[in-house]
């Protein structure tokens, strides 16, 4: 099913080409209006009318996280202050906080991108959705709710966490779908276990939404699997809007990202080189669309890579595939760098593990893995525990190459969080 089935199949030669209209539009605006990208551009020698093709955005300087802070509250509009509608913040997850504001067209912008991608997953009208993202300052909430609302569809905007209100206007309003991020579902999962709620046979789920932080494909067809769902992958981030910037088709082959919207490269992170389609680097994107605060070649720290080829749903606009993480969240034991993402993906694929993890990393050369297991286990025979450890350690050496310290929780024991989940603790730099 498609929302706006002109836009979302569109010749790619056409494509190309409003692209390169609107990238010219946008220079224009930035250059006239703010004064950070005028400088940028006098620096680099660089004049708007120097933006003829689509490659010629290589010429312009990438915008970094800093930039966006150094500017904060108001340095990077190109539209007057009284345009604005609505603000919203970065989760800080990493460092200060960065403000993004919307004008009306940016809220209707960004509205008609979750529609599509809700309705892309087979979402209709008579669907309920249940939005437990947190809602406020960060995005994830409000934006895919406006969407939703957008589709026709019903919004329960029940905000994240209060677990045992969850499911009871799950069951109360027979929810079809849920927006979450990974980590709290497994632990909504883990709940509903312990209530004796079977969420096949008590809860009328059909897909769950699930993003805002990174998750392996194993976590993807656990969560499948305890609640017979389909789960499809949800991207963004605060300063693209939020949720929307790409998202999972009815085939969960890859994300489509919005390319009417966001113009994409993917770089080499170290030398800032453009790569070619199917190798994995930072994603950077250029708003195309974007009226209160355009953003040039901002550099997302997220490690991905375009998928090459053609999605059999017939949309043009090219997939990114799951984040594996973002460059700073990459960590280094004996030499070797690790993302957080590598060791989910093997302690997921294993049956018995549980819903929960945490990695500590206690020098340069120690790591610990603390991963919670199911109860049947942990109380069983200490032979068959003793194996279940070594066999997790051994996979876990192949995975990540060198040899962690594995210890084995019973379930419940590990910090649980409702919005984005904290699972690196280094101790090396506390
Ligand atoms: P913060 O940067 O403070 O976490 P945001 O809420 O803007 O604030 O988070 C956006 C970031 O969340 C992205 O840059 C990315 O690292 C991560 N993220 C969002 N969705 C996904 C996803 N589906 N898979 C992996 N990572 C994701
Ligand atoms: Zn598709």
């Amino acid at each position: 099913m498609f929302w706006q089935r002109e836009v979302e199949s569109i010749d790619r030669g056409l494509l190309e080409k409003i692209q390169l209209e609107r990238l010219k539009e946008t220079v224009h605006r930035v250059y006239a209006h703010i004064p950070f990208y005028r400088r940028r551009f006098e620096e680099g020698n660089i004049a708007p009318e120097g933006i003829r093709t689509l490659g010629d955005i290589r010429k312009i300087p990438f915008t970094c996280n800093e930039d966006i802070q150094v500017n904060f509250p108001y340095g990077l509009l190109a539209v007057p202050k009284d345009d604005l509608v609505r603000l919203h913040t970065s989760s800080g997850t990493t460092g200060r906080p960065k403000a993004v504001f919307f004008s009306k067209r940016d809220i209707d912008q960004s509205t008609e991108l979750i529609a599509r991608c809700l309705v892309m997953t087979g979402m209709k009208r008579g669907d309920v959705l249940q939005n437990m993202m947190t809602y406020g300052l960060f995005t994830g909430a409000l934006v895919m709710h406006y969407g939703a609302e957008k589709a026709g569809i019903l919004v329960i905007p029940s905000g994240s966490g209060n677990t045992n209100r969850q499911i009871m206007l799950m069951q109360n309003f027979k929810t079809t779908a849920i927006h979450i991020t990974p980590s709290y579902i497994l632990y909504l999962a883990e709940v509903l276990e312990k209530k004796g709620i079977d969420p096949q046979r008590d809860l009328s789920l059909k897909r769950a939404f699930v993003g805002a932080e990174p998750y392996s494909e194993e976590t993807r067809k656990k969560i499948e699997d305890i609640f017979k769902i389909d789960v499809y992958n949800s991207y963004g981030l605060t300063e693209m809007n939020g949720p929307g910037v790409a998202f999972e088709c009815e085939w969960k082959q890859g994300m489509h990202i919005w390319e009417d919207n966001f113009l994409i490269e993917i770089i080499d992170p170290s030398t800032g080189d453009l790569l070619p389609e199917g190798q994995y680097g930072e994603l950077v994107l250029t708003t195309l669309c974007r009226e209160a605060m355009p953003i040039l070649r901002y550099r997302t720290r997220d490690i991905t890579s375009i998928i090459p080829g053609p999605c059999s749903c017939g949309r043009t606009h090219r997939r990114i595939s799951r984040i594996v993480g973002r460059s700073d969240d990459m960590f280094i034991i004996r030499g070797v760098n690790i993302f957080p993402q590598q060791i989910e993906r093997v302690l997921m694929g294993i049956e018995g593990v549980a819903r929960n993890y945490q990695i500590i990393l206690e020098s340069l050369d120690e790591m610990r893995v603390q991963v919670e297991i199911d109860r049947g286990i942990f109380d069983g025979n200490v032979d068959r525990l003793l194996r279940f450890q070594k066999d997790m350690t051994n996979k876990l050496r192949s995975e990540i190459l060198i040899l962690p310290k594995v210890e084995l929780l019973e379930p419940g024991v590990l910090p649980v969080f409702e919005g984005k989940a904290k699972r690196v603790i280094d101790k090396r730099t506390l």
